[in-house]
């Protein structure tokens, strides 16, 4: 009797492969194990275990294993389960879904690129000597193939080898070369532990009263220190005691306080006196945590809906504590761009080192480890936060699972295969582990809400803010009006500027959102009306007045902005629109005393562009900040007291079914960064049409009527949540061979579906990189079985790609699209 593997390759193949073993190796495999396996010609894939068995494949020969990478088991079963389900409902395939799940470390491969690691001395003499080889090689070439190190070392595979060096950190994978995580170390300061209590206050200011700045600073610590016991900066301490830093080093070199580093983003994993303890819920926020366990008690997922700073994360502190208790592990899914330290900070202040953070800006090595202390059970990963991809962890024994803003459209991933949606795979998970599964938002998607009409989910509100701080007055200003006025400075209503200069005088700060980044969407000729457009793409060119030049959004081309028109040679260029560097600019000059920052992409690339301009924000270095949705996430600066909306219509006007559910989201995220402690805070909304039914809701808060028109709307036309869609986009060079394939393809799902198919229709940016794109969208209701009708989908899709004509192009599919 032979043996044999399935395995799960790390490609888009349809079907697990099967290789041969020995029956030792049967002996010891397991599912959820990896072996280095020969691929096509030549190639070398770590692949993974999905079932061990005895029978030959019938369609070809099985070729032989190279070996086994792992002892234990890498993935666990109820993670297949849960993969496989992925693959099914999101029409990929379990390779893909692999390839999404594990950190790139695991999936060495011939052609992966291997450099040493310069941030680490190598002790040469406790590497093997095929180790040796390798780290020895790549001192005379610095970047090196997989399989040109397996010519090295004159073996078939050396994956084991380079797994053995990847965990011993002498190398690392080329992708994460320019990817490489520089913690940023932070000095901190604290009293020696002998002085850390008030009773010692008194001697030890005594003892330095001959050494005025020192007691000073000792002073200013206490003050700083107050109750809690959060680090305190030392570049806070120089400030508030107005010292230097040789002031301190005095004081440290008598042994009065100690200083110490922490990693920025890690803060509070060495706190001093560890965690603190959990909030009192006041009653509203006790009644909707009881409201939350009842539905848990019926296995039902749970919706939290409450407004902005109305205490969600502190309900979902004792939801946490509780499951931790019980020595079970918790998800506390987030979108990635809200993923800030402020939130991990004080979560670390409840939990301390239980929790981990998994997100993409952290490197392999980092995402390795965190796998690993999930897959054991280690305390220190029983509390897991991250983005979407933390879904994909072998989580052991979940207890619960908090998907927090759950109305973001980035909890779906767009780009590449598996097109999931992580809050519809954290219900499944969620499922499979009997973990219960809180969603919580201030504005629910209108799925989720609808499943909470309908029963399905439990559901319970927080109306209130926290403390009963008002929510921010809104006001919608015309500037039509004011156009034709001529009452505005640049895109400035008097009203706003106003309000502005108010809020400065008091000393309080200003968001300012428009949602479009650059300076301007367009630069337009104004003899003969030609803008500039991008040459791979059917866009126009935005301007970028900083740099100098018109870049593509989409495919980042970009060129020097030009003297004159291309097509007529006048000089007279004007823009047209406006975007967050405009704002900024007219800001410098109508506030010149004012601090002003920006937040969009162009301000946030880079590791830690992002969390730089929060702070700064969060100390005062700024009084006015201008950006773009990013300005959304939860975030929770004390002193904002006016935030202004542009220009509201850019937001509303865009064609799409769910722009205005978006809209209202989006606008009701901004103004929900005002007044969040005691004074009430201001929005002010500019629009040209401030009769629009949804900023009439967004002013007086009205989810539910925003819920009933939409809902109404989608019941009309047919769009979820009443029915599901599959999107799908056709992409090809040739625009004629495009538009027939997708004809064709259009065609044969009509036979079967009729109406229920729309399309081919061109998006409104129809090429993006040189592809021409059409999209088709599929609609699933009722009189069909959703898995029925991807199957079908999938047997149109092989009948298709057996066409030569349409081979070349591009078919994607993208379920429950949005
Ligand atoms: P949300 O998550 O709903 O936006 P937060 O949980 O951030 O709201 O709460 C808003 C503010 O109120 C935070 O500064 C938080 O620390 C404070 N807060 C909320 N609940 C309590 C409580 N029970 N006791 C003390 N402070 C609280
Ligand atoms: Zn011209
Ligand atoms: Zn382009």
């Amino acid at each position: 009797m032979s043996n044999f593997i399935d395995v799960i390759l790390p490609i888009p193949l349809e079907r697990l492969f099967t290789y041969a073993v020995t029956p030792e190796e049967a002996a010891h495999l397991l599912p959820g194990m990896r072996v280095a396996v020969p691929f096509g010609k030549s190639k070398i894939y770590t692949a993974l275990v999905a079932r061990v068995h005895t029978q030959p494949p019938t369609a070809y020969t099985a070729k032989e294993i190279h070996e086994i990478l792992d002892d234990d088991v890498l993935v666990t079963a109820t993670q297949m389960r849960h993969w496989q389900w992925i693959a099914d409902y999101y029409m990929a395939t379990l390779g893909e879904v692999m390839r999404s799940a594990l950190p790139g470390a695991f999936l060495l491969e011939s052609e992966t690129f291997v450099v040493l690691n310069k941030d680490t001395t190598v002790q040469e003499g406790l590497l093997e000597d095929d180790e040796f080889l390798v780290f020895e090689a790549l001192q005379h070439q610095p970047i090196l193939k997989v399989r040109e190190i397996a010519g090295i070392l004159d073996k078939k595979n050396a994956l084991p080898t380079l797994q053995r060096l990847l965990d011993k950190d002498v190398i690392r994978l080329k992708e994460e070369v320019y990817e490489q995580y520089k913690p940023k170390l932070v000095h901190y300061v604290r009293l020696a532990p002998h002085y850390a209590d008030d009773a010692h206050l008194e001697p030890l200011l005594h003892s330095l009263s001959r050494a005025p700045k020192q007691s000073q600073a000792v002073l200013a610590l206490f003050q700083l220190m107050g109750t809690g016991n959060k680090p305190i900066p030392l570049s806070d301490l120089e400030q508030a005691a107005h010292c230097t830093r040789a002031v301190v080093k005095s004081l440290v070199e008598k042994g009065i306080l100690e200083t110490y580093q922490l990693r920025h983003d890690r803060v509070s994993h060495e706190q001093q006196g560890g965690t603190q303890a959990a909030k009192v819920l006041n009653e509203v926020q006790q009644n909707a945590l009881e409201d939350i366990r009842s539905h848990f008690a019926e296995n039902k997922v749970s919706l939290l809906k409450g407004i902005t700073s109305s205490g969600k994360t502190e309900v979902y502190v004792q939801l946490i504590q509780t499951v931790l208790d019980q020595g079970k592990q918790v998800l506390y899914l987030l979108p990635e761009i809200a993923l800030t330290t402020q939130l991990i900070a004080r979560l670390q202040r409840y939990f301390g080192d239980r929790i981990a953070v998994y997100h993409s800006k952290y490197n392999v090595q980092e995402r390795v480890e965190v796998w690993n202390n999930v897959l054991a059970r280690e305390e220190k990963a029983q509390l897991v936060i991250g983005a979407r991809s933390s879904l994909l962890l072998p989580f052991a024994d979940l207890g619960l699972i908090i998907v927090d803003e759950e109305h973001e459209a980035s909890f779906k991933q767009f780009d590449p295969a598996p097109r999931y949606h992580a809050r519809d795979a954290a219900i499944v998970l969620g499922k499979l582990h009997r973990a219960n599964v809180l969603l919580g938002s201030a504005t629910p998607s209108l799925e989720s809400y609808h499943n909470a009409q309908k029963g399905k989910y439990g559901y319970t509100e927080i109306n209130r803010r926290y403390a009963n701080v008002p929510l921010p007055e809104m006001e919608l200003v015309d500037i039509k009006e004011a156009h034709r006025k001529k009452r505005m400075k640049g895109h400035f209503s008097e009203r706003l500027l106003q309000e502005m200069t108010d809020t400065l005088e008091l000393g309080d700060q200003v968001i300012l959102f428009q949602n479009r980044r650059g300076y301007a969407p367009i630069l337009e000729c104004t003899s003969c009306g030609n803008a500039p457009q991008c040459p791979n793409c059917d866009v126009s060119l935005t301007y970028h007045q900083y740099k100098k030049q018109l870049r593509c959004h989409y495919c980042g081309h970009h060129t020097a902005i030009p003297q004159g028109c291309h097509a007529c040679g006048s000089v007279d260029l004007d823009t047209k629109g406006f975007g967050t560097e405009q704002i900024e600019q007219e800001v410098r000059a109508l506030f010149p005393e004012a601090k002003v920052g920006r937040m969009d992409l162009d301000t946030t690339r880079g590791k830690h562009g992002y969390e730089k301009i929060i702070t700064a924000f969060e100390r005062r270095e700024l009084d006015i900040l201008v950006g773009t949705q990013m300005l959304t996430k939860g975030l929770d600066f004390r002193n904002v007291n006016l935030v202004g909306v542009m220009n509201a219509d850019a937001l509303l006007n865009f064609p799409d079914y769910r722009t205005h559910e978006r809209s209202f989201q989006l606008l009701t995220q901004v103004a929900g960064r005002a007044g969040r402690t005691e004074r009430r805070g201001r929005v002010i909304i500019q629009t040209y049409n401030p009769y629009h039914q949804i900023l009439k809701q967004v002013s007086t808060g009205d989810y539910d009527t925003m819920y009933k028109e939409q809902l109404y709307q989608r019941r009309q036309y047919n769009y979820p949540p009443l029915v599901r869609i599959v999107k799908i986009t056709f992409k090809h060079k040739n625009y004629h061979v495009l538009n027939e394939a997708a004809d064709w393809f259009a065609g044969a799902l009509r036979q079967h579906f009729g109406d229920r198919v729309l399309g081919p229709e061109y998006p409104p940016v129809a090429r993006i990189r040189n592809q021409y794109l059409k999209h088709l969208l599929v609609k699933m209701d009722g009189r069909a079985s959703v898995a029925g009708t991807k199957q079908y989908i999938a047997k149109v899709g092989k009948s298709f790609a057996a066409i030569a004509a349409y081979r070349s192009v591009r078919v994607i599919h993208n379920v429950d699209h949005i």
